[in-house]
């Protein structure tokens, strides 16, 4: 008896067209491929050959399609015509809505245009939005922003140098522990959830902190179920038991942060609280090669953290100074948050002594040149501590820098040495002492108590390449001499 089966056609052709552009249904903006069928958009997919998705598309890209389809969409000016709330509006003429807006903007603008407060939802224009109030003269402009990407593209320019839609990423290929904090996943969705399958087959531990396990938290290797609204706490308590513990980055901290900025504390100035200026508007730190004034980004100036500038009877003080009185305080202790949070003191210490390790006992380093904000060129890129046993390493990468002969712990903060001496950790002992002939006995034990190896050995001296003529560090004693970074 024969059959006879329909053909079915398995791989029907959905479009007449392909249109290559970039999803922004959230903002990392993963390649797309657009079907066209008949002029309309039929069909979306992810491109394989784009670097942000490799052809991965989630469920909020393939709705995409509803931005041009759905019957809902505004295809025209809409005007209220009942009560506000009763849903009742009528679609106007392009021009009808301008002057609708003319004769209320108009006014505002004649009078003082600072008067406008103008609030934008999230579309993909608002670098023209903004322009647009730029234009009109008010200052009073916000975005969905803080509601919305821009608290974790934020976080990201702060940790990682970019936000995610700048294509800002962790390191996937080499990080060793990932803390999630409150990831919503429905930005930057496709490259997270990538990335997190890289670290997770290498077999790096992933740590979400969120109040529900959903999501990224749901395949986290430790899942820290934290109290609504407390993250932040509990950050600084980590940052508490790190300080206390001595693991900060010191030479990280002067090198590349603002931490060494000296605050203006001038009272009742209008500029108290902010970062001390010069004429030009450049943040001022005190170098420590020449115990002056200078901005924080001039050439071979050496940020000193413990800085202080004294003038009209006021001295000034450093944001790495604030940030320590501050999360050194008995407030900030696991003991104190654990409750608020909803995490437990032991746990606080284990997940902020993890960091400690990865960070300062497995250093990964890689081979590839790079430039700072301040120009100096860099051979490597490491994600280790810069100071102690790096740091004659650190020195001679960073061209036209000169060598100080300071300790950033020498001159002003004997306080913080003695309540650091008094916390009861356990402080390594420095393997490198610090020893330069005008150290004396008393700042070289205050060093020692601080547990920081950072070294500044003695005969440092700069040479000039004679190829490049650009500077660099001999250390004659502990490393001999260290060739040019730029032609080695
Ligand atoms: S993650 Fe999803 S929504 Fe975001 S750009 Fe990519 S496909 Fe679009």
């Amino acid at each position: 008896m024969g059959f006879n089966q329909p053909v079915v056609d398995t791989s029907p052709k959905v479009s007449d067209e392909v249109r290559k552009t970039t999803c922004y249904m959230c903002a990392c903006r993963c390649g797309i491929n657009v079907h066209m069928k008949e002029g309309k958009v039929a069909y979306i997919e992810g491109n394989k050959d784009h670097p942000v998705n490799q052809g991965v598309l989630c469920a909020k890209g393939s709705a995409g399609i509803m931005q041009v389809n759905a019957p809902s969409r505004l295809r025209a000016p809409m005007k209220r015509v009942g009560e506000r709330g009763s849903g009742e509006f009528e679609e106007i003429t392009w021009e009808e809505a301008y002057d609708i807006a003319v004769s209320k903007l108009k006014p505002i603008r004649d009078e003082d245009p600072s008067k406008l407060a103008f609030f934008t939802g999230r579309d993909q224009s608002q670098s023209f939005t903004s322009l647009w109030a730029q234009g009109f003269g008010t200052p009073n402009y916000a975005a969905h922003g803080g509601f919305c990407s821009v608290n974790m593209a934020a976080a990201g320019i702060y940790t990682m140098g970019g936000a995610f839609w700048e294509f800002g990423q962790p390191d996937w290929d080499h990080t060793k522990m990932l803390m999630i904090f409150g990831v919503a996943e429905d930005h930057d969705s496709n490259p997270i959830k990538m990335g997190l399958g890289k670290i997770k087959a290498r077999g790096a531990k992933v740590v979400g902190v969120n109040p529900i396990r959903s999501g990224y938290n749901a395949v986290a290797d430790e899942w820290v179920g934290i109290t609504p609204g407390t993250d932040g706490l509990f950050i600084l308590s980590m940052l508490h038991c790190l300080i206390k513990a001595g693991k900060i980055d010191l030479e990280y901290l002067s090198q590349f942060t603002n931490a060494p900025v000296l605050l203006d504390e001038t009272n009742g100035s209008a500029e108290e609280g902010l970062f001390l200026k010069d004429k030009d508007g450049k943040a001022l730190v005190i170098d420590r090669n020449t115990g002056k004034l200078a901005p924080f980004d001039g050439k071979g100036v050496y940020p000193d953290l413990a800085g202080t500038h004294r003038k009209a009877g006021v001295t000034h003080r450093t944001v790495f100074h604030y940030m320590i009185e501050r999360y050194m305080s008995e407030e900030y202790a696991p003991e104190a948050v654990a409750e608020r949070c909803g995490i437990s003191a032991k746990r606080i210490r284990k997940l902020a002594a993890e960091l400690a390790d990865v960070a300062f006992n497995q250093a990964i380093e890689l081979d590839r040149p790079w430039t700072d904000f301040a120009a100096r060129s860099m051979i490597k890129w490491w994600g280790g501590p810069f100071r102690s046993t790096r740091c004659a390493e650190f020195q001679h990468m960073l061209t036209a820098f000169k060598p100080a002969a300071r300790c950033m712990f020498c001159k002003s903060c004997s306080a913080l040495l003695k309540r650091r001496a008094a916390c009861g950790s356990n402080h390594p002992t420095p393997s490198q002492q610090l020893r330069t002939p005008n150290r004396t006995a008393k700042s070289l034990r205050a060093l020692r108590l601080t547990g920081h190896t950072w070294a500044s050995p003695t005969g440092q001296m700069t040479f000039a390449c004679a190829k490049t003529a650009v500077p660099h560090v001999s250390i004659k004693r502990s490393h001999g001499k260290t060739p040019c970074p730029r032609t080695a």
